[in-house]
């Protein structure tokens, strides 16, 4: 049988959207000018529409029928931006793969020099934020707090890196068929892999259409996820406060045989409660720790999928 494969294009932009309807239409245009611009017609874009209630996936259908090359994958239900960007990188052809959001804060504009970068031989390219002005005051401090505890905990620079990057299909392979782990943190698995990387630098725009999909929760739910995926130093504090408490509780220990001994035994009472309090707080805190550890393994032992797609539009069946 004679089988006519279509030629794979030179880049992939896979663009996670959640409830984007206001300005995916603009922003795909763009990117497609650009890409364009740098490999002519050799380009696909992928947008994941990750469970939105308006009319995102409407308005990639609409786009894909005027030209086949734009793409779209909706997920069952909302999976989350890391899951999204997943199912994104299991359909690209590209021999790169860009990754973007969809409200143009990760400006478009700098794929040329991340081509650029991929050519003269970098496997990954890394987006990093030169300023967050366009983020609020606790938004920022999130981002620093995060990236500073998994960068000095975990042992890998994940400071001011984004989740904008240009990524050699090399990557893409290995993530998506030697990493099976469910608990992803994207940003951080990039660095982990070790393979050339190359950095450009940008100011991060002001967001296109509402404001920012992500809850206080959501963005706790992925530090929780960073931390516990590259690190098992938590663990290591409850075995650092299990010792605390023992010599804590051998100086109070001391203390109240020297009392008895001494025949002053009832002054005991404030330490028994300090003693009880500390106790209490410390064991709490480590089954805590322990309980999160817990949790992702059993995510990971239940085995299911990272989404689920309900349709999609432009993607060929093989
Ligand atoms: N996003 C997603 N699923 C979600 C939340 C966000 O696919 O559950 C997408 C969103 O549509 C956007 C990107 O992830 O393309 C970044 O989201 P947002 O702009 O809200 O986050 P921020 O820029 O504040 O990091
Ligand atoms: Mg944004």
């Amino acid at each position: 049988m004679n089988v006519v494969s279509k030629p794979r294009p030179i880049i992939s932009a896979v663009i996670p959207a959640h409830n984007e309807s206001q300005g995916i239409e603009i922003a795909v245009k763009q990117i497609a000018d650009i890409l364009t611009a740098c490999v002519d017609n050799e380009w696909e874009i992928i947008v994941i529409d990750d469970g939105s209630s308006d009319t995102t996936y409407a308005q990639i259908g609409a786009l894909s029928q005027l030209d086949a090359r734009i793409k779209g994958i909706a997920l069952s239900r909302n999976f989350g931006k890391e899951n999204a960007l997943l199912a994104g990188l299991d359909y690209a052809l590209g021999k790169a793969i860009i990754t973007l959001d969809a409200d143009l804060q990760h400006p478009p504009s700098f794929i040329p020099e991340m081509i650029d970068k991929w050519q003269a031989g970098a496997k990954i390219v890394h987006a990093v934020k030169r300023s967050r002005q366009q983020d609020s005051a606790w938004k920022r401090f999130a981002a620093y707090f995060i990236n500073h505890l998994i960068s000095g905990l975990g042992g890998i620079d994940v400071k001011n890196s984004s989740d904008f990057k240009l990524l050699d299909r090399e990557i893409v392979d290995i993530i998506t068929h030697q990493l099976p782990e469910k608990q992803r943190f994207f940003r951080g698995l990039t660095s982990w892999l070790g393979f050339p990387e190359d950095y450009i630098y940008f100011d991060v725009a002001e967001r296109q259409g509402d404001e920012s999909k992500w809850s206080f929760w959501s963005l706790l739910e992925l530090a929780i996820t960073a931390l516990t995926s590259f690190t098992g130093f938590p663990l290591r504090i409850v075995t650092f406060l299990g010792f605390l408490t023992l010599i804590l509780g051998f100086f109070v220990a001391s203390d109240a045989i020297w009392s008895l001994l001494n025949h002053q035994a009832v002054s005991g009472y404030t330490t028994i409660i300090i003693c009880l309090l500390l106790i209490g707080s410390f064991v709490m805190i480590s089954l805590g720790i322990i309980g999160e550890y817990i949790a992702k393994i059993y995510d990971e032992v239940k085995g299911r999928p990272h989404y689920l797609i309900k349709g999609s539009v432009g993607i060929d069946d093989d």
